[in-house]
């Protein structure tokens, strides 16, 4: 609830229950305005506007044309902006209503009276300076004297304390208009948005300065929190907005007079500074990650880009782009979170312009086409199965690979609807299959991590398995391990008691540890191709790679090695004991109907 206040001097303030007050007095903001350079009658409205629920930016416009009267010799301009002032404050909207309309006039003549007493009797704009605007010779002698600064602001001052005296009288009768809470919030927005405009001129400000005046190197800093809406919507938004509060004090703390940070929106942070070597820089970078670790024992990750200017001569806002586009790449880097900035970056942004804006339309249009790429048994050389893997037809740019539109659309949560659609369409095709006799052939489909913080998906899953009359166990799900995830953990669990097939994908691709075999119920392991690439590349890998076939056997798990190649690694995996593979050697994704023609034909059927 927002109310007015009013204190021992008399003068207004605002106060805002609950958010603090906003403590600039109206003679405070009049003064500010006219040393800026505004006339008296635009610092006088100015000094009220948004209280009102103004536009600022349109009032000092507005009152612009005050000028003119004081230009003529005429009214001293705050008399004008006073009646405008109470215009703001009693407003006359409804044309039928004479009453405040009369109460209008009433206002502008009490004012005039008493201002004129306050003011000896001197209204006029050249009698209050001593010299007319309108003619040259003393408009260049109240330039050169400063006749404005030195007269106005206490004409400003006079004013001010008899509208403010009206105001109150006016306001304890009931007739001040007074804003509702829906108004102030308008108002609040509206002061947030100048606030934050301002913020950003300043930066710009003192950065372009920093730029063009230092002789060290400069690096552009933008980072971000990752999964920082994961924060909100676990411990809500007030933590979420502690979190970047916490963030903004620490930049304050390190920051030196000639290191600049903004808060550019929600969790991204803009930092520039000065800097003498990379090891300078690096280090900077590390301190702001060292005191932003983690705020109340949640632990908070930073991906950093970083632009290091190589031509001062371009514009401030395409620098901080540069280190946004670095950013973006280090939220995608899982091995480094600090990227700088490289000039490929451009072509990976409008990639993932491409993406956002025709990713909707593929949906609609059925862009998106499954493939199957066929699972082996080595011993049997039979299909056991198949993986369902989205394409991307795209009309123009023909094919698209996951690899290239699924980290952008998993950052976005489009991924959830190309999942659902692959489900159904693998849903679909195994009932082709079984329709035909073949009911052994299990499809497989990827599960982005996406689905695994909600149950909505499993839904989805039972509906599709209804609707196509297919048996659970031929719809296997491919859920990509990684560290210490207890909420994939919990999910997996679900899904086992679900009665579903789980697979655990890309084994071996980043945190693998043994502990996920013994803590989460999957059925099969998935080793990854580059996890068997490197463990064939050396007699030590071989019999890790040996140890755990032997292993997965034993703790009763399935095991499946992805990517297999060549003819020595498919003879070496039959030797070890792991007999199932998916892979090129074998044959690449296909269009499903490729694979249904493959698959009759090993059935023979
Ligand atoms: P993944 O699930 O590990 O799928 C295996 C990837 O390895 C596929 O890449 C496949 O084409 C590729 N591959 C298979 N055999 C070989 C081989 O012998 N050599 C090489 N070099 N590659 C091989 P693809 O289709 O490009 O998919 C890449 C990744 O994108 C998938 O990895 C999966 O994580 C994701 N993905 C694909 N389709 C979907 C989908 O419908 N939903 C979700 N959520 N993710 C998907
Ligand atoms: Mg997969
Ligand atoms: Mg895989």
């Amino acid at each position: 609830m927002c109310v007015l206040v009013y204190n021992n001097d008399s003068l207004f303030k605002w106060k805002h229950l609950g958010k603090g007050v906003i403590t600039l007095t109206h003679i405070e903001k009049a003064t500010d305005f006219l040393m800026q350079g505004f006339h008296c009658s635009q610092a006088l409205t100015g000094a009220f506007a948004e209280e009102f629920g103004y536009n600022l930016k349109n009032v000092m416009k507005l009152s612009t044309c005050f000028g003119g009267g004081m230009h003529c010799g005429g009214l001293c301009g705050c008399v004008t902006a006073a009646t405008m002032i109470f215009g703001m404050a009693f407003g006359l909207y409804d044309p039928q209503d004479k009453e405040l309309e009369s109460f209008g006039y009433k206002n502008a003549d009490e004012f005039f009276y008493r201002f004129r007493e306050r003011m000896d009797g001197k209204t006029l704009c050249r009698e209050i300076l001593g010299k007319d605007f309108s003619k040259p010779e003393e408009l260049a002698v109240i330039r050169r004297e400063g006749l404005v600064k030195k007269v106005c602001p206490h004409v400003l001052q006079v004013s001010i304390e008899i509208i403010e005296d009206m105001l109150r009288q006016q306001d304890e009768e009931g007739m001040y208009v007074r804003l509702d809470s829906a108004d102030f919030e308008e108002i609040e927005k509206l002061q947030t948005v100048i606030r934050s405009v301002n913020k950003q001129n300043q930066f710009r400000n003192s950065v372009h300065q920093l730029v063009h005046s230092s002789d060290k190197r400069i690096g552009f800093i933008q980072f971000d929190i990752r999964r920082f809406k994961i924060i909100n919507d676990l411990y809500g938004e007030k933590f979420g907005d502690e979190v970047l509060f916490f963030i903004q004090d620490n930049l304050k703390a390190l920051c030196n007079h000639r290191q600049f940070f903004l808060n550019l929106r929600s969790d991204v942070f803009m930092v520039v500074t000065e800097y003498n070597d990379d090891r300078e820089l690096m280090g900077f970078i590390q301190e702001i990650e060292k005191v932003s670790a983690s705020y109340k024992d949640v632990k908070l990750q930073l991906a950093f880009g970083v632009y290091s200017v190589d031509d001062r001569d371009m514009e401030i806002r395409q620098m901080e782009d540069r280190a946004a586009m670095a950013r973006t790449a280090a939220k995608e880097n899982a091995v480094s979170n600090v990227i700088f900035y490289e000039e490929q970056f451009k072509e990976l942004l409008y990639n993932r312009k491409f993406i956002e804006e025709n990713m909707h339309a593929a949906i609609e249009e059925k862009q998106f086409k499954m493939y199957l790429q066929p699972k082996y048994s080595i011993s049997r050389n039979k299909i056991v199965g198949a993986e369902a893997l989205v394409r991307w037809i795209h009309p123009e740019r023909g094919m698209v690979y996951p690899n290239d539109f699924i980290p952008v659309i998993e950052e976005n949560g489009f991924i959830k609807m190309v999942d659902y659609y692959i489900w159904e369409e693998a849903s679909r095709f195994i009932k082709k299959c079984t329709d035909i006799g073949i009911a052994d052939c299990p499809v497989s489909v990827n599960v982005s991590r996406h689905h695994l913080k909600e149950t909505d998906f499993i839904q989805v899953l039972m509906e599709d398995i209804k609707r196509h009359q297919i048996e659970k166990s031929l719809l296997e799900l491919e859920i990509t391990e990684t560290a210490n995830d207890e909420q994939i953990g919990q999910m997996a669990m679900r899904l086992k008691i679900d009665g579903f097939t789980l697979l655990m994908d890309d084994f071996g691709s980043g945190y693998s540890s043994l502990n996920v075999l013994l803590e989460t119920p999957f059925d099969v392991i998935k080793l990854d191709k580059k996890f068997m690439d490197n463990m064939m590349a050396s007699d030590k890998g071989k019999l890790i790679l040996e140890h755990m076939v032997s292993m997965a056997r034993e703790l009763g798990l399935g095991l499946l090695a992805e990517g297999v190649e060549t003819k020595e690694q498919v003879e070496l995996l039959g030797k070890i004991g792991c007999n199932n593979v998916q892979g090129y050697y074998f044959a690449r994704p296909m269009p499903q109907e490729d694979f249904f023609e493959l698959l009759k034909k090993d059935r023979g059927v």
